[in-house]
């Protein structure tokens, strides 16, 4: 090793030098440590990096796939959904085809045995309708089918009245059962068909899960702007880890009751739709308190949902069989002495005349009613409302009673038609029809129809709605026929023919003085053929064209004599008759005494 050296002044060299030994460390970065300790971190934060990347990954595609689960599962729902619909619809037919004949069955049998089985299967039946009518109402709410229509009304009545429904179960299972209300007499923001479905569905819940002993009542009131209806009972409560489920579609607390999970899912989507919001408080052995607020408010709705519409119309055309539907769900199987249906009537008696025409697609339910009414009256048949329309031109006929939903033509359809055209016009039309919608039982009212018969429909409501048509439209042809006034207001069912009638008097009073004024000339001026004017008449007037014109005539003289301004022979010749005695005798023949005594 060489080592610097130095040299003094006089050039001598150090022999000896001094050793200072430097040793140089590395800077920290530089030991292996560090370096090693870099590797290291750099692995782990590679590592890391790419592991949180994964998780990412990992969890968007677990994200991505729960949603497609979900959907699977929503669509999957749907379909179950779409095909207990679908089956529903199929179910309608022949329940309702076991139901009317079963109606008609109950009334003839006598032995109580026999009378207690088929009670049993009128209820079983009803129940499977009412699951049926359940499903489509839920299926309506979902497509949002129900128009929210609210209109200030008295809400209390429409309670009060399903409140009343439930009346004898609650008496046959001893149940306590109450009404309080502060709204009597009030007219409150809200719809009612909402509130009568939810009322509807929430009583039969409570019935269903009450026993015997125990207490049921509804709470009606309005707070702080919401009209609150509360339905509690004192039944079997509901666990509290299962509170929060219930509203769940196709939920069932217990397999106990017989249900279909949907009564409660409805009743939450019509308060949703309804703006409102649904509470509830139960306890375990101790009973549950449903409350539903809706709100009385009009800015809480849009525009399009508030309706100034009339409540008479709803009320008379109100679903019937709809609250039988939910209490037949909750009645035991034990026998119902029903005293009250022995009093109904089926097609039976004497047989008439009249000729109904039935407009129904399906085969089985047509022949079914032309098998019945064939017992009392004459019957047509056609398969939809073209048909019907090509049946009424060749045969006369005294009413019609159609289906909605035909192929080709539908029943609505068909009613505008009959209703439209002067010649049918006078027709009475039912419309018979599953659809138990209000709103299309409107749309069937509104098109002229007389009556509306929800499906599943029961014989004898068929059959007292035709002979009530019938008898009502008797009374005022016997009227018309006592009387000598015609008053066209009273004897025509509609405008159209009132009109008729009006421009047939007018026509007459022009020619009341012409004795050879014809029933053709008279066809001539009405713009009718003289046999459409005569079957026009007889519907109408129960009497002929001739026997029209003669009324008018005697009408008129009528008149004439008790103003007594004019002779008789005078009269005769203003009211067209050729000789004085001609009209005297015809006159005593139809007034029933002489002109001359008549003026006196
Ligand atoms: P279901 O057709 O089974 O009655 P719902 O949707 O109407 O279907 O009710 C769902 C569940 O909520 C029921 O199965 C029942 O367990 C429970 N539930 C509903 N109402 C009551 C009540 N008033 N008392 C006790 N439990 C009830």
């Amino acid at each position: 090793m060489a080592f610097p050296k130095a040299a003094n002044n006089d050039g001598k060299w150090n022999d000896n030098p001094t050793v200072l030994k430097i040793h140089i460390l590395p800077v920290w970065y530089r030991t292996w440590w560090a370096t090693l300790l870099f590797v290291i971190a750099g692995i782990g934060s590679a590592y890391f990096i790419l592991r949180y990347f994964w998780t990412q990954k990992m969890m968007k595609a677990q994200i991505e796939m729960e949603r497609v689960d979900k959907e699977r599962q929503k669509e999957v729902n749907e379909m179950k959904l779409r095909f207990f619909i679908n089956i529903s619809h199929e179910l309608r037919t022949p329940l309702t085809l076991i139901l009317a004949p079963l109606q008609d069955l109950l009334m003839k049998v006598n032995g109580r045995w026999e009378h207690k089985q088929l009670e049993l299967i009128k209820q079983n039946t009803n129940r499977l309708l009412h699951l049926v009518n359940q499903l489509m109402d839920y299926r309506r709410a979902e497509l949002g089918v129900f128009h929210l229509r609210v209109r200030r009304m008295p809400v209390h009545e429409v309670v009060e009245k399903n409140f009343r429904f439930y009346e004898r179960i609650a008496q046959r299972k001893q149940i306590k059962y109450d009404f309080y209300s502060d709204v009597e007499g009030k007219e409150i923001l809200c719809d009612p068909e909402y509130v009568e479905l939810i009322e509807n569905n929430l009583l039969s819940n409570a019935f269903k899960y009450t026993g015997e002993g125990k207490s049921i009542s509804v709470n009606l009131k309005v707070e702080n702007g919401w009209l609150l209806l509360q339905v509690a009972d004192t039944g079997t409560g509901i666990p509290a880890g299962k509170q929060d489920k219930i509203f769940e579609r196709f939920y069932q607390g217990t397999d106990e009751h017989f249900g279909s999970g949907i009564g409660l899912s409805l009743v939450q989507r019509l308060v949703e739709l309804h703006h409102g919001r649904i509470e509830l408080t139960s306890r375990e052995g101790e009973g549950s308190t449903f409350t539903i607020y809706l709100p009385t408010d009009p800015d809480a709705y849009m525009p399009e949902e508030r309706a100034e519409c009339n409540v008479v119309a709803d009320e008379d055309i109100h679903t019937t069989n709809q609250q039988e539907m939910y209490t037949v769900d909750i009645e035991d199987t034990s026998l119902v002495d029903d005293a009250s249906e022995s009093g109904l009537e089926t097609f039976s008696g004497q047989q008439r005349d009249e000729n109904i025409l039935i407009v129904e697609d399906n085969a089985d339910i047509r022949q079914y009613l032309a098998e019945e009414l064939e017992k009392t009256y004459r019957v047509c048949q056609a398969e939809n409302g073209e048909k019907a329309l090509d049946l009424l031109q060749e045969q006369e006929v005294d009413l019609i009673l159609t289906d909605v939903m035909m192929p080709v033509m539908d029943g609505l359809q068909l009613c505008k038609r009959v209703k439209q055209n002067l010649n049918t016009c006078h027709i009475p039309v039912i419309i018979l029809s599953a659809k138990a919608d209000i709103k299309e039982q409107l749309e069937g009212l509104q098109v002229g129809a007389d009556d509306y018969i929800p499906k599943p429909f029961s014989l004898n409501v068929v059959a007292v709605k035709i002979r009530n048509l019938f008898r009502t439209r008797r009374r005022v042809i016997e009227r018309y026929a006592k009387s000598m006034e015609i008053e066209p207001e009273k004897v025509a069912l509609n405008p159209m023919d009132e009109k008729l009638l009006k421009q047939a008097m007018d026509i007459m009073e022009k020619h009341m003085d012409d004795s050879d004024f014809t029933t053709d000339e008279f066809a001539r001026e009405m713009f009718m053929s003289r046999s459409n004017l005569h079957l026009k008449m007889k519907a109408l007037t129960g009497e002929s064209t001739n026997e029209f014109i003669r009324k008018m005539r005697f009408n008129k003289a009528c008149k004439l004599l008790k103003e007594g301004k004019y002779t008789i022979s005078e009269i005769s010749a203003m009211v067209g008759f050729s000789t004085p005695a001609y009209f005297s005798t015809s006159f005593k023949k139809y007034v029933g005494c002489l002109p001359s005594e008549y003026g006196k």
